[in-house]
């Protein structure tokens, strides 16, 4: 481990709905080095999902400290917080959320298209990603011609297009076959092997299963994580 990619200190987010209050992530300490797998785990509610859009920079915590890269997010404008965001944090969700009407080389292109990158080298680092993820042959296809895992993998382009220093991924495989979660899950293990940092979420233990360390959050707090380390 050469380095941290992300450090939470006694992070805290509580949602306020009319007079509710929901404690949704309660005192996480999370120390995540470059190059690490990590899976989080929990039982549905438990604040998988709010973790992961601090952890991306989609929302902020209401304690606590979190810091991306040395960035400690709390201290920057809403405007600061996107470009951030968009260059430091590939995602992937469960419902993979392409847009309908682009072709998969449009989609990969997008991110790249928010940071201004010029038309001609955006398609070429799109195109690259796309091989990479083993989808050359579908550049122009839309994502209703596409089959889920397909679909999954032009999202894991479009997450590795910008070269991120995070990749998260939110119960990347929920949508998927068998066969598709296989191939979801073997394009993580390479990424992992290219030395890049993931974070994925989900409620399988055979996916989680993959990572290095699995973290595991009950109620909005983490339990101490084993360390185990499997390669
Ligand atoms: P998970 O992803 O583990 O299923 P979530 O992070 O989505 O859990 O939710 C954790 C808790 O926070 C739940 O009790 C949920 O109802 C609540 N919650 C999540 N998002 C919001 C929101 N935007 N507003 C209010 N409450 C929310
Ligand atoms: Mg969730």
């Amino acid at each position: 481990m050469t380095g941290v990619v992300l450090q939470l200190d006694a992070v805290g987010k509580s949602y306020r709905t009319g007079t509710l209050r929901v404690d949704a992530l309660r005192g996480i300490d999370l120390g995540i080095g470059v190059g690490e797998y990590v899976a989080i785990m929990g039982p549905s509610g438990s604040g998988k999902s709010t973790l992961m859009h601090i952890l991306g920079c989609l929302d902020t915590p209401t304690s606590g400290t979190y810091r991306l890269v040395g960035v400690d997010v709390g201290e920057l404008t809403e405007d600061e917080l996107a470009e951030v965001r968009n260059r430091l944090v590939g995602f992937v969700f469960q419902q993979f959320n392409l847009l309908a009407h682009l072709t998969a080389l449009r989609n990969v292109e997008l991110p790249l298209a928010y940071a201004g990158v010029p038309g001609d080298e955006r398609r070429r680092r799109a195109l690259a990603a796309l091989d990479r993820v083993g989808l050359s042959d579908r550049v122009g296809h839309r994502p209703r011609e596409l089959s889920g895992g397909q679909q999954q993998r032009v999202a894991i382009a479009r997450a590795l297009v910008t070269d991120p220093a995070l990749i998260l991924a939110d119960e990347p495989t929920g949508n998927l076959d068998s066969r598709s979660t296989r191939d979801v899950l073997a394009l993580f293990d390479e990424l992992h092997d290219q030395g890049r940092t993931l974070v994925l979420i989900t409620h399988e233990e055979e996916v989680a299963a993959r990572a290095q360390r699995v973290l595991r959050i009950h109620d909005g707090g983490l339990r101490v994580p084993a360390q185990a380390v499997r390669r």
